[in-house]
């Protein structure tokens, strides 16, 4: 089977760049390794102009069924009691209404959404090339071992930072750990006592030291809710007794032991490291690439499923009305929008 375009790793940035190429009529296959979403939960915040391509695509009820929640405002705990860092007011002022989102829930949304073909449980393997140009993908079912053949125009990589798309082009992506990690925590109720919808942060205002920075949870939809503790990772492996860290962290705080429950720490949280980079380029002949494929970003400030979002925007005009060009240096070019923006 041909195919217009090939997406290896159906991340948020190819779920979107799937569905635009699929409106606009190009037969498109996703190819993703997971059979099923993660078990483990990360908190996500998306910020409106790519709520809109995301509500473009299915109606707000939808997303908010499962994904979506308008973030209420954000309260750090000073240790005595919780303060207002953010508002409703302030979001109003400012018209930013963030999404607090379950990622997990927003990505199989896209994967659902249909008009073009997924294959899951399938790993890309090998790129296949003719003379200098990317023709398609070989992938391996991980239930059978079977391998099969894809062609396309194009491939795009959004198969995350550890790209085989990138690689097999020759693209180099030096990356660095950010120095701080998370240990992840699904939350299968959110306490009553605490407020919906908004962000609780707890600074370890007096044992930083020990690599406990602080921890972070709000609800989702659902009744479900989410934590996530910041760690500095080099101080966090040089405590012996990070379990005793924790008790005492917990310890001076109702509000955070009631969200946490009984849960073993650290066992019980699932640790994530983020190598951030940025790839020389982004594509080569027959090849693109997109979100944490070309440029994984630090988390602070919530932007790399933001950026992934808006390169499938660019992607998904860039290949309906003007196959991008490879220029001699192996860049991305080709004009977008309305007034032709590069
Ligand atoms: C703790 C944490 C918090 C974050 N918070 C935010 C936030 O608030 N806001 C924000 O915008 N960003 C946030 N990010 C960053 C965001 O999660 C990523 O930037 C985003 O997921 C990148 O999306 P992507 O489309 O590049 O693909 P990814 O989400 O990286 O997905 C890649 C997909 O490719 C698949 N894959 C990989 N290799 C293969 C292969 N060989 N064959 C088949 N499939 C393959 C994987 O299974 C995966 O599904 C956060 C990240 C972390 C770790």
């Amino acid at each position: 089977m041909r195919y217009d375009v090939l997406i290896a790793g159906g991340g948020i940035g190819g779920g979107v760049l799937a569905q635009l190429l699929a409106r606009g009529g190009k037969r498109v296959a996703v190819l993703e390794r997971s059979v099923a979403p993660p078990k483990w939960l990360r908190p996500e915040i998306l910020w409106p102009a790519m709520q809109q391509v995301l509500l473009s695509l299915a109606p707000r009820e939808t997303w908010e069924r499962a994904a979506f929640l308008p973030l209420q405002g954000i309260r750090v705990h000073d240790g005595e009691e919780f303060l207002p860092l953010a508002t409703p007011e302030v979001f109003a002022a400012a018209r930013v209404q963030p999404m607090f989102t379950n990622p997990n829930a927003t990505r199989e949304q896209l994967l659902q959404l249909g008009g073009f073909e997924l294959r899951r449980g399938v790993e890309v393997t090998q790129v296949l090339k003719d003379g200098g140009r990317i023709t398609g993908l070989r992938t391996r079912e991980l239930a059978t071992q079977r391998e099969e053949e894809w062609l396309a125009d194009w491939t795009v990589g959004d198969d995350g930072v550890r790209s085989l798309v990138r690689e097999a082009a020759g693209i180099a992506m030096p990356t660095r750990l950010f120095p701080v990690e998370f240990l992840c925590l699904a939350l299968d109720s959110w306490p009553a006592t605490l407020p919906q919808a908004t962000v609780h942060l707890w600074p370890n205002w007096h044992h930083a030291d020990s690599g406990i920075l602080a921890f972070g949870a709000g609800s989702l939809p659902g009744g479900v809710g989410v934590g996530m503790v910041l760690i500095a990772s080099k101080a966090f492996d040089a405590n012996p007794h990070v379990a005793e860290s924790w008790a005492e962290f917990c310890g001076a705080n109702e509000a955070l032991r009631a969200v946490v429950g009984g849960r073993k720490f650290p066992g019980d949280f699932v640790r994530v490291a983020r190598p951030w980079g940025h790839a020389e380029r982004y594509g080569a002949p027959g090849a693109l690439l997109m979100g944490d494929a070309a440029h994984s970003v630090s988390p602070a400030g919530g932007q790399g499923a933001n950026m992934s979002i808006a390169d499938a925007v660019v992607l998904a005009e860039l290949l309906l009305s003007n196959a991008p060009r490879i220029d001699s240096r192996q860049n991305v070019t080709g004009s977008v929008g309305p007034s032709g923006h590069r």
